[in-house]
This record gives structure tokens, sequence and C-alpha cells, in this order.
């Protein structure tokens, strides 16, 4: 008889309580992100922190803890787990920084950058996007994370210069006004290359006027647009 319930909840595709998506969360870092090598303490705390299925669309909360990228509208997609993780480690995130995102998408990369640091702003070009996200994450609490609506390419020179800077959208070339944007020491990373095709996710810091840039892996992001 129990069992019949439950063969009635999964049919009906009720939600999961809070409890479920905690051990999905768990797993998720263990099997996903610490297994294949992300170590940086801060990063795995916010990754176990940040509830990844209220950034995805209702119907999606059960994959939201599977290993791989999620639509959320407007031809986006939230990314995988571990490329969050791994981008996230990638600029060495610290409680005073003052990062920026491009690309808020869901608010999710945004989150996890939030958790950590002291300021971060993202900017987002599709405005329904941005606002949703906008709102999501000032429901949630999260007081130092600023979402503003415009094409990312100009960054936020008001704001600048910043410790870390992460896209999240494939870029054909390197934004010239977003390296002006990092701070002496400050680090970008960025998927590089031709829309819908294999992109390079690179790594840019920049150390006195010495501008250095190093690629490490084949990704697939969504394009960076132009208004
Ligand atoms: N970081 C997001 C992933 C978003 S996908 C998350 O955690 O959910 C990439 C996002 O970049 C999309 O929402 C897209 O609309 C946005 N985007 C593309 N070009 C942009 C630009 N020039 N400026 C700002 N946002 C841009």
């Amino acid at each position: 008889m129990k069992t019949l319930f439950v063969i009635l909840l999964i049919f009906l595709n009720l939600p999961l309580v809070s409890q479920d998506y905690d051990k999905l969360r768990d797993n998720m870092v263990r099997r996903q992100i610490r297994s294949r090598g992300i170590s940086h303490r801060l990063t795995l705390e916010a990754m176990r922190n940040v509830e990844r299925h209220l950034f995805v669309p209702t119907a999606q909360r059960r994959r939201a803890y599977d290993d791989g990228p999620i639509p959320i509208g407007y031809g986006q997609t939230i990314s995988q787990p571990y490329i969050v993780a791994y981008m996230t480690q990638l600029v060495n995130p610290r409680p005073g920084d003052r990062v920026l995102e491009i690309g808020a998408g869901s608010g999710y990369q945004a989150a996890v950058l939030g958790e950590i640091v002291e300021q971060v702003y993202t900017i987002e070009i599709i405005p329904e996007l941005g606002a949703r996200a906008g709102k999501l994450l000032s429901d949630l609490g999260y007081g130092n994370i600023e979402v503003v609506i415009g094409d990312g390419y100009y960054g936020l020179e008001d704001q600048g210069p910043f410790d870390a800077i992460v896209v999240t959208a494939a870029a054909e070339y390197i934004p010239p006004p977003l390296v002006e944007q990092l701070k002496d020491g400050g680090k970008m990373v960025i998927p590089v290359g031709s829309p819908f095709m294999v992109q390079t996710l690179m790594l840019v810091e920049k150390k006195g006027d010495r501008i250095t840039t190093k690629n490490l892996m084949p990704v697939r992001f969504v394009p960076f647009t132009r208004d």
C-alpha cells in the first residue's frame, strides 16, 4: 500500500521535500565535484549551501542535481554543477572580494560567488531573465548580489576594478573593457570561441602591466550576444 502511495507521488510529479534535496546536493558535491579534483574549501561549501533546485524551472527540479546543464528559458542554460565549481575555484574567491559576473542567467553562479565574497555584480542582457534572477536572489536573502540589465561587454566601470570576473557566455574574443576592469593580481575566467561550436575555457591574469592567458579545457557555452 505504502509503495503504491510513493509511486503515485512520483507519477503526479509532486515536489520532493527539502531533506531529499539536501541529500541530492551532498551527493552532487561528493560524486561530481570533489571526486573530480575540486578542493577549494570555500567553493565546496558554497556548492553545498546554494539550493540549486530553486534556480531551475519547477518542472526540472528533480533533475537540478544531475551532472549536466539545464534549460532555463529564452534559449539559455544553467551550467553543469562541475563547471560552476571549476570556474569558481579558478578565480580563487576570498571573503573580502568584489566580483563581476557576465551572464546572470538563473542567478545560480552569482549565488555561489555571493556565498563566498563581499560583493557580486552580475550583468544579464535578457531583461526577463535578469529580473527573475534579481527577484530570486533577493528573496533568498543575498543582499550582496546586484543584478544589472545590459550588455556585459563593457563591464561595470563605476563599480570596478574587480578581484575576479567570471564570464558565463562564449565570446569570440576577450572583451578589452573587462581586462581593463581587473585589479592588479585579478583573475578572469571566460569561454572563448565561436558560438554553437566547442570553445576554450581561458584564464586571464593581470600582473602589473602584464596580461597572461592560459587555455584550460574545451567547453560549450551559450553565445555572448550584443545589444
Ligand atoms: N551564469 C548563469 C548561466 C547563464 S547562461 C547561471 O548560473 O545560470 C549565459 C547567460 O549570459 C544567458 O542568460 C545570456 O542571456 C547571457 N548573456 C549573453 N550575452 C551577454 C552579454 N553580452 N551581456 C550580459 N549577459 C549576456
